[in-house]
């Protein structure tokens, strides 16, 4: 049985997601940007939190999990590459380690950009990764601290995932991602539509997020900043495609 996965809005756009095996009764929540909602849901649905694995530093993702552990007893997993800024960690992780969740097993994959020690939980069996500030819907993090080479990487390793994949980011940042997108890949018919179905979620209240990583491949520009349409329409037709990526990631700064 594949995990539950619900996704829970926090503070003013962030997500935190709550993975459950059925089987086992595991628990475990991917960053914890309040423990409000999240107790809330918990408790609504007669869960015990068993795990939190962090993402990443900021404290967006990470505020609230000195109050969890202490409410839940729950045991943090979170990068060995930035144990020092990240709450107690009872487990340090690097990419190719395995997360047991039950009778699940996910994977963790360094995605390094946003933030050097950025790291993202990959379960297969329930075709799912939480990828926070890395890959996000219809955009990628900003590079605070890693290069554009790097978060090219990072995005490289993400989009080899199955399309099937569902991505589970870290904000509800989609639909002005979807304005930006549309500036650098305006003929894209799956871009459109998908703009389209996203102004409407927003107008209801809905999460645009999970995705999925097909979604992503046909309408992310910073997926697809090798097609020759994008290059073209950034007068970057000769260029490299981690280039490409580039100029783009810096046209979103200023957008
Ligand atoms: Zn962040
Ligand atoms: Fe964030």
């Amino acid at each position: 049985m594949p995990l539950e996965i619900v996704t829970i809005p926090c503070l003013a756009d962030n997500y935190a997601y709550l993975l459950h095996d059925a089987a086992t009764g595991a628990t475990a929540v991917v960053d914890v940007p309040e423990v409000g909602p999240i107790v809330a849901e918990l408790k609504a649905r007669g869960w015990r939190l068993s795990d939190i694995l962090i993402t990443h530093h900021h404290a967006d993702h990470i505020q609230g999990v000195a109050e969890l552990v202490a409410a839940t007893g729950a045991k943090v997993t979170g990068a060995a590459a930035d144990a020092h800024r990240l709450p107690p960690l009872d487990r340090a992780v690097a990419e190719g380690d395995q997360i047991n969740l039950g009778s699940e097993t996910g994977r963790v994959l360094d995605v390094p950009g946003h933030t050097l020690g950025h790291i993202a939980y990959h379960f297969p069996a329930s075709r799912a990764v939480f990828t926070a500030d890395s890959l996000m819907a219809l955009g990628c993090g900003r590079l605070f601290e890693g290069s554009p080479a790097q978060m090219w990487q990072s995005l490289g390793k993400l989009a080899a995932l199955p399309p099937e994949t569902l991505v589970c980011s870290g904000h509800e940042y989609t639909q002005s991602n979807a304005r930006f997108a549309l500036t650098v890949d305006p003929d894209n018919p799956a871009l459109i539509s998908r703009s389209e179905r996203v102004a409407a979620a927003r107008a209801e209240g809905r999460p645009t997020v999970p995705s999925t990583l097909a979604e992503e491949l046909a309408t992310n520009p910073f997926l697809r900043a090798g097609a020759p349409q994008i290059k073209s329409a950034l007068g970057l037709s000769e260029a490299t495609d981690a280039e490409c990526f580039a100029e783009i990631r810096r046209r979103k700064d200023r957008f």
